[in-house]
């Protein structure tokens, strides 16, 4: 059986648990087709829409597929963050290996320490408004239907409620902020609904994958390393080769051209390469990218949606399988040594992890930097802004 057929048949045994019994057969009914030919479009979220949205909030529909059944039927906020590996060397995700490669004390007081780290607001809008369109994809999977705008606002803000209030139990994010994550989740969703929704028929949503890294792109010092992670959706236009979908929520359109340049594409054609997937694998990705912009007039928020397909060939992947087995190796040489360096500089301000890094914020005070990011105490009682 393919992976597909599983995941259907997980979704088809969630739904008989949660008593759809109609539900469980629907699975095997679907039929699947194309989905990346989105054009551009402009939408904004108007006052209206706003207003829609908020009456929706309160009206709190019934939903054809109950929000808690369809939580439990993909993937529940805790499932979808990371886990923190008991073992950290011996498993690794796409973002980890940006992270390591981007600052390596960064990972360590990620991964090992477990610091307190600064809520991020963009994350828990991008991962509320994942949340919404995986729920719609599922109900698409399961009963050929498509939920209605004030049911997918309805989704997005108990799963942005739900983030922030893992994330940011204190309440460091301004309640006003909030507010404004709700109104770009609204344009973000408005968008979705009115030029993407209809041409968007996922064949499988929110698919984890777990695999060996291939023997002969092991490095000589890390052997037994795990490749891990999670695709968006799996569509099949046509019939043909299947496409994986990744959903970018994003505070300004790409630039031409940005999508060839993504690690994150061979990433997920290296699963697809490795597992048994699709009887027509996966070769492409297509990055719809949902930016959300301030209108000129402060009013509302703009979004255009837009689909950036990009493919990878075989070498580019097999290095890129390469690079991950030579950080796996960069990370055992690290924990080995425990000599995790910092790598200062301007990201730093943007670091959840800067109240525990004395480094970083000597950087910013002696650049004359302020922390864009709340600064979290150290675990251990030290203030390392002092
Ligand atoms: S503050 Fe800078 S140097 Fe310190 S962990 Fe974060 S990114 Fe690395």
């Amino acid at each position: 059986m393919t992976a597909p057929n599983t995941h259907r048949a997980r979704l088809a045994a969630r739904a008989a648990a949660n008593g759809y019994p109609l539900l469980a057969l629907a699975p095997h009914l679907a039929v699947m087709a194309g989905a990346d030919a989105w054009g551009r479009y402009t939408t904004r979220a108007s006052t209206d829409d706003i207003r829609r949205g908020i009456q929706a909030l309160a009206a709190r529909p019934a939903l054809p597929i109950a929000t808690p059944a369809t939580a439990t039927m993909t993937t529940t906020t805790e499932e979808r963050r990371q886990p923190v590996p008991t073992q950290p060397k011996h498993s690794i995700s796409h973002s980890q290996i940006e992270q390591f490669t981007q600052c390596p004390r960064r990972w360590k007081l990620t991964k090992i320490d477990r610091v307190p780290q600064a809520p991020v607001a963009a994350l828990c809008l991008g991962d509320a408004v994942h949340q919404a369109i995986e729920a719609d994809g599922t109900a698409w999977i399961t009963t050929q239907k498509r939920l209605s705008y004030p049911q997918l606002i309805h989704t997005f803000t108990q799963a942005l409620d739900t983030r922030l209030a893992h994330d940011d139990p204190t309440g460091l994010i301004a309640d006003e902020q909030r507010f404004q994550l709700k109104r770009k989740g609204m344009a973000a969703l408005h968008a979705y609904v009115e030029h993407v929704q209809a041409r968007y028929q996922p064949l499988a949503v929110e698919t984890p994958f777990d695999f060996p890294l291939p023997d002969d792109v092991e490095d000589g010092a890390a052997t037994g390393w795990r490749f891990t992670g999670r695709i968006d959706a799996v569509t099949r236009p046509d019939g043909g080769p299947g496409t994986i979908v990744d959903w970018k929520v994003l505070g300004k359109p790409w630039n031409a051209g940005d999508e060839h340049g993504k690690e994150q594409a061979c990433a997920y054609l290296l699963a697809e390469q490795v597992r048994e997937t699709l009887d027509a694998p996966a070769s492409r990705v297509t990055f719809i990218t949902l930016p959300v912009v301030a209108t000129p007039d402060g009013e509302g928020y703009a979004c255009v949606p837009d689909a950036r397909p990009t493919t990878r060939t075989s070498e580019q992947v097999r290095m890129y399988a390469r690079h991950v087995a030579s950080v796996a190796g960069q990370i055992e040489q690290a924990c080995a040594s425990g000599d995790f360096p910092a790598r200062v500089g301007p990201l730093c301000g943007w670091c959840g992890c800067l109240g525990a890094c004395s480094d970083g914020m000597r950087w910013l005070r002696e650049h004359g930097r302020a922390p864009a990011v709340p600064v979290m105490r150290a675990a251990d009682g030290n203030d390392m802004t002092a």
